[in-house]
């Protein structure tokens, strides 16, 4: 018996993250320790925002290092953790949708790493990342989250990175650890549809102020496949660490329990 694992969506904030240890890389190693080892790990990065639904299906995903102006530090990372070409081929046989199998173009971006340092320092781990199609509705990534729920009951974990709230024009860098009322509003209306009824998050959509949070959908979307996870097992999803960074981040991540 395979205990059914939880599904997790997590604020990643800066690539920074990788380097630091802060209440956040906390949350995020703590959870990695309080949980059974996975079989394997499907990550859904917002950096992996393209016209297909693709998995990355090569036996060693290299690393790659999407972002400029950071120390050369950061672009040293590297995630060795080994790629599960059976896991890309189970993710293409549950989604209801063609999925491109992707040997060479993508690997693990700073999405997914900057996360699993943390929750994984051992990189030891095999990891598979779902790309976010660009074409498709909100209630179509809703749909696809669920389809992988047999992922769960087979020692999967699923990691969804992204941000509920993210407007890079609109950082204030004299406000860290705090978010502008207008943040906190959609953040804390995604807590309310995620703590009652997660299927419902794509009405965040509706919200007043969600362009500002979200003018571009890729970092909102992640979450849609941890809501989807959660319908699917009829629960609801717990903050796992929540708060905000520069006026118009908020880092808020979700956990469906196992
Ligand atoms: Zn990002």
């Amino acid at each position: 018996m395979t205990a059914t694992m939880p599904a997790v969506f997590v604020g990643h904030g800066s690539p920074m993250n990788t380097l630091e240890h802060n209440r956040y890389t906390e949350a995020w190693h703590d959870f990695g320790r309080s949980i059974p080892t996975p079989t394997a790990i499907l990550a859904i990065s917002a950096h992996w925002y393209v016209n297909a639904t693709a998995v990355t299906a090569m036996a060693q995903p290299r690393t790659i290092h999407d972002f400029g102006g950071f120390p050369q530090a950061l672009h040293e990372v590297q995630y060795p953790a080994p790629g599960s070409p059976a896991l890309a081929g189970r993710v293409a046989d549950l989604l209801p949708t063609d999925v491109y199998l992707d040997e060479s173009q993508w690997g693990l971006d700073h999405g997914t790493w900057s996360i699993l340092v943390h929750m994984f320092p051992e990189s030891d781990v095999p990891v598979v990342q779902l790309s976010i199609d660009a074409n498709k509705s909100f209630d179509e990534h809703l749909a696809l989250g669920a389809a992988l729920a047999p992922l769960r009951d087979e020692g999967v974990l699923v990691v969804a990175s992204g941000h509920v709230v993210h407007n890079l024009r609109a950082i204030d860098w004299g406000a860290p650890g705090a978010g502008a009322p207008w943040a906190q509003a959609v953040d804390e209306a995604g807590r309310s549809l995620m703590a009652t009824a997660p299927a419902r998050i794509t009405e965040l959509a509706t919200h007043e102020h969600f362009l500002r949070a979200a003018p571009t959908p890729d970092h909102f979307i992640p979450l849609l496949y941890v809501a989807g996870l959660a319908d699917a097992a009829d629960v609801t999803a717990d903050v796992l660490v929540g708060g905000y960074d520069y006026g118009s981040l908020s880092m808020t991540s979700y956990v469906v329990a196992g």
